[in-house]
């Protein structure tokens, strides 16, 4: 049984690049049929908080990313976590140290001094027949690990391939500090340990980290599970993603009305691959996963491949789907979307126009408010040969058959009378009806805003 999980640590909001190791670690679980648990890494109690734990939980369920388990909260486990390291020191796998802030820092500038890296000197570390300082009366030790000092520890990495560590690079880790909370890692493998993980997908910033964790989960008899460590993604620039490349937190996509499929399909290629497909649903995606296909090179943010798909998916949808979200949008403004044209026929007049959901809010709010077409955009385009035209329309309007064929048909009748060229007209109009001088056919603009509206829409201009 495939076990994966996503543990965030929630300092700040659900990012890109932590949404992309969510979904592969979800897609993962969900191709195999296996289990996909959510952990809070919450023990840096200084950084994280409830905001940014409920940041993650929107990003996933906007995602759409289900979990089986969890969310778990580290800080609900301490008292496991102080179990296994009470089993580690009677096991002789891990050790009390007694060595002060102030003796440490003089061995590191010892060792800096005679050239060397600074590393713990494993004063306090048990050995076969070694005698070991006298503890210092009141003072709590830290506990550190007793890492193996020979050999080698390794894996086949699911993405860089294989990876290995000499043992004798790697200090004995601190595992418990003196107050005596456990430290970040050994929280990892005692999670990893008694979640059943099997398979550890995550970004290659903890690649590091991997030796340590392994050589603690051997010290303790559990499996030690497959890791597949992600590639990190950078800007459009290729720099380091970063809050100058503008939205990385995965709501603030929302908010700029991406649709979360687009989001998906777009995380789903930052790195991994099938083929040279670049769009496909959640099914196929789930179908399709596997960790083969990463790429262990780092991925490139590209925001215009993602309106790209945001436009794909928004022209895909049944319209009526669509004008559910915008009219949310709407609302959001203040706006109330059944006094007007019906929404699905202007989101469908319209979509081919506008990438994004707020883009095609701002293009239909025009048909739902009161408009005033701005002195510049009139001075420019309400010429005095226009003016005629557009009063000997208005009279044509009120007998129209209204149907867009009828309405082309009566725009074409109404330049040819007044020798004009159509853009003499249509430009005009646009502005008079809709405010705005870039719409589809406007034709179809007149028919969609319907009698009544554009009749008074262009009263004030008809004598
Ligand atoms: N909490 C870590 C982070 O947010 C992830 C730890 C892990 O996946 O092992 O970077």
């Amino acid at each position: 049984m495939v076990r994966t999980r996503f543990a965030p640590s929630p300092t700040g909001f659900l990012h890109i690049g932590g949404a992309r190791t969510a979904l592969f670690s979800w897609a993962y679980a969900r191709h195999h049929g296996g289990q996909f648990i959510l952990r809070i890494e919450d023990t840096d109690v200084v950084r994280s908080t409830p905001e940014a734990v409920q940041a993650i939980l929107d990003g996933m369920a906007w995602l759409g990313l289900d979990y089986d388990e969890g969310p778990y909260y580290q800080m609900q486990r301490m008292d496991r976590y102080k179990e296994v390291i009470q089993q580690m020191l009677a096991a002789g796998t891990a050790y009390p140290c007694y060595m002060s802030a102030e003796e440490l820092d003089a061995l590191r500038e010892a060792q800096r001094a005679r050239g060397e890296k600074p590393r713990y000197d494993g004063r306090w570390r048990p050995e076969a027949g070694k005698t070991l300082p006298q503890p210092p009366a009141g003072v709590a030790p830290v506990i550190r690990f007793k890492s193996p000092r020979e050999g080698a520890v390794a894996w086949d990495d699911l993405v860089k391939g294989h990876i290995e560590f000499a043992n004798a690079e790697l200090d004995d880790l601190i595992i418990a500090r003196t107050d005596g909370t456990p430290t970040y890692n050994f929280c990892v493998v005692v999670d990893d340990w008694d979640m059943g993980i099997t398979h550890v997908i995550r970004g290659d910033d903890h690649v590091n980290n991997t030796p340590r964790q392994i050589n603690i989960l051997k010290a303790l008899g559990a499996t030690v599970p497959q890791y597949a460590h992600l590639s990190m993604i950078l800007g459009d620039d290729g720099t380091k993603l970063s809050k100058r490349h503008g939205a990385v937190s995965v709501m603030q996509y929302d908010e700029d009305g991406f649709l979360p499929e687009a989001v998906n399909n777009y995380l789903a290629r930052l790195g991994w691959s099938h083929g040279d497909d670049e769009i496909f649903s959640r099914e196929q995606f789930t179908e399709w996963f596997d960790l083969d296909h990463i790429t262990p090179s780092a991925a490139q943010f590209n925001t215009e491949k993602l309106l790209w798909l945001n436009h794909h998916y928004m022209k895909q949808m049944p319209p009526e789907a669509l004008a559910a979200r915008i009219a949310a949008r709407l609302q959001a403004r203040g706006i109330d979307t059944g006094k007007g044209p019906d929404l699905a026929q202007a989101v469908a007049l319209y979509v081919d126009r506008c990438n994004t959901l707020n883009l095609l809010a701002d293009a239909l709010e025009v048909f739902y408010i009161d408009i005033h077409p701005s002195p510049e955009l009139l001075a420019q385009h309400l010429s005095d040969e226009a003016r005629p035209a557009i009063a000997d329309f208005a009279v044509g309007l009120e007998q129209v058959a209204w149907e867009t064929p009828a309405i082309a048909a009566l725009i074409k009748a109404t330049v040819a009378r007044h020798g004009l060229k159509m853009p003499k007209l249509a430009m005009p109009l646009r502005v008079l009806l809709t405010g705005q001088t870039q719409t589809p056919s406007v034709d179809a603009v007149v028919t969609l805003i319907g009698r009544e509206t554009a009749l008074a829409r262009l009263a004030p201009y008809r004598e």
